[in-house]
């Protein structure tokens, strides 16, 4: 078995695991194995061991990697996470099928005039900031409900539900109050009439924590691939 093979099996592992402690069924909660700085064979190498989403974070990286894959195309659903300018948004329509960090009308009115015609409507999370940090992206959430409404009613997208980066912490109980405030900001949309079903949170350090929280897709990279490397 490969490392990436059995690092796969330690995070599905977690995934159970952490289900089952919070009474939830473990096939509901959606593995994207986050492949950003690693090449198309690290992605082979999880394709290989039954992975079939990836998150990636950077453009030109990413359709590369996609191009390198073409042969799976209908079989891999590409998810991008990473911080979205506005003139990457094209590439980004055309070749992606979910992007996670949509905070910003605009962003989400370009990635909806810019979907293919004929391609089905772009996935969708809005990411909020729920940790209150100065520097991280992500809608207030005070400004959420407004934001998602108006992304909610363009055509080439279909929102599905919310993301979030909490800021690091320690301890499960920390780690968990954030994931906390997405659920519960989640819930509210929903009472408000906006059909959503995605939870985008955990990470390879706080799986646990969004799990019990109730995520409904964990973005896990360095627990599969290994530490990442930014030098070249
Ligand atoms: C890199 C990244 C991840 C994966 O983080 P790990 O700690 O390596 O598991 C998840 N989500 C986003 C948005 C990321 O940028």
């Amino acid at each position: 078995m490969s490392d990436i093979a059995q690092h796969l099996d330690e995070v599905r592992q977690r995934i159970a695991q952490a289900a089952a402690a919070a009474s939830r069924d473990p096939a509901s909660i959606a593995l994207l194995a986050v492949s950003k700085t690693f090449p198309a064979d690290d992605v082979r190498a999880a394709f290989d061991a039954g992975q079939r989403a990836f998150g990636e974070n950077y453009v030109q990286e990413a359709v590369a990697k996609i191009a390198a894959l073409a042969e799976w195309r209908g079989e891999i659903e590409w998810h991008f996470i990473g911080p979205l300018q506005s003139n990457k948004t094209k590439l980004v329509a055309e070749q992606f099928d979910w992007v996670h960090s949509v905070d910003r009308l605009k962003i989400a009115e370009r990635l909806s005039d810019q979907r293919p015609q004929g391609a089905r409507a772009l996935n969708v999370c809005l990411q909020v900031n729920v940790s209150g940090e100065e520097s991280k992206s992500g809608v207030e959430p005070a400004e959420a409900a407004a934001l998602a409404h108006r992304i909610a009613a363009l055509p080439g997208l279909r929102l599905r539900g919310l993301m979030a980066i909490p800021e690091p912490a320690a301890t499960l109980d920390a780690q968990r109050a954030p994931h906390a405030r997405l659920r519960a900001l989640m819930e509210t949309l929903r009472a408000d009439g906006l059909e959503l079903d995605t939870l985008s949170m955990g990470m390879s350090a706080d799986l646990e924590a969004a799990v019990l929280e109730g995520a409904t897709m964990v973005r896990i990279g360095t627990a599969i691939f290994g530490a990442r490397d930014y030098s070249h």
